[in-house]
């Protein structure tokens, strides 16, 4: 396994498993910070920051940050979403209502929305998605499939950019 090449660092701190014999992995603390080659933008003012992958279940966990304007593509969740609100506001073009720092999202497994920030500077989200997200078209056709691979392709190409090294993301990868 991978991660046995990355040790704690400046980002991420865990200790040896005590079960590490029986299989298990080690946690992991994603501390905070403000440095901005973690972000990793989707869409225009749209960047997520992995947190952790899970390989066993495909769910993974991610801060979203939206900034005015920011779209985030319709797509629907095939598995359950929780999400945190951190700082700021934000909505679903399909829902009724808002999103306020402090709040708790549930969206169950068939949900369609596309996320929107309106006025507020910048929005910053905690989410744990289940799955993978499909996005789609104002038809529902499906123009695109977000799994866990996709993503940590992704990461490595941004980390590998950054300079941080593609490796980087094994870090957050369980
Ligand atoms: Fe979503």
């Amino acid at each position: 396994m991978s991660d046995q090449n990355i040790k704690p660092n400046e980002f991420v701190g865990f200790d040896e498993p005590i079960y590490a014999n029986l299989g298990m992995k080690p946690e992991i603390v994603a501390y905070g910070t403000e440095d901005e080659r973690l972000w990793i933008e989707l869409e225009p003012n749209v960047w997520f920051r992995p947190l952790s992958f899970d390989m066993t279940t495909g769910s993974h966990c991610e801060l979203l940050r939206v900034r005015r304007g920011g779209v985030l593509t319709r797509h629907r969740h095939p598995s359950p979403v929780h999400g945190y609100v951190i700082k700021g506001k934000w909505r679903y073009l399909e829902h009724s209502w808002e999103a306020t720092a402090g709040s708790y999202v549930f969206e169950p497994p068939g949900e369609v929305h596309t996320l929107t920030v309106d006025d507020d500077d910048e929005m910053i989200t905690f989410f744990y998605i289940g799955g993978a997200v499909l996005y789609m078209d104002d038809d529902d056709n499906v123009t695109h499939i977000e799994d866990n691979i996709g993503l940590i392709q992704l990461c490595r190409e941004h980390f590998e950019k950054v300079g941080l090294g593609a490796d980087f993301v094994q870090n957050f990868i369980r």
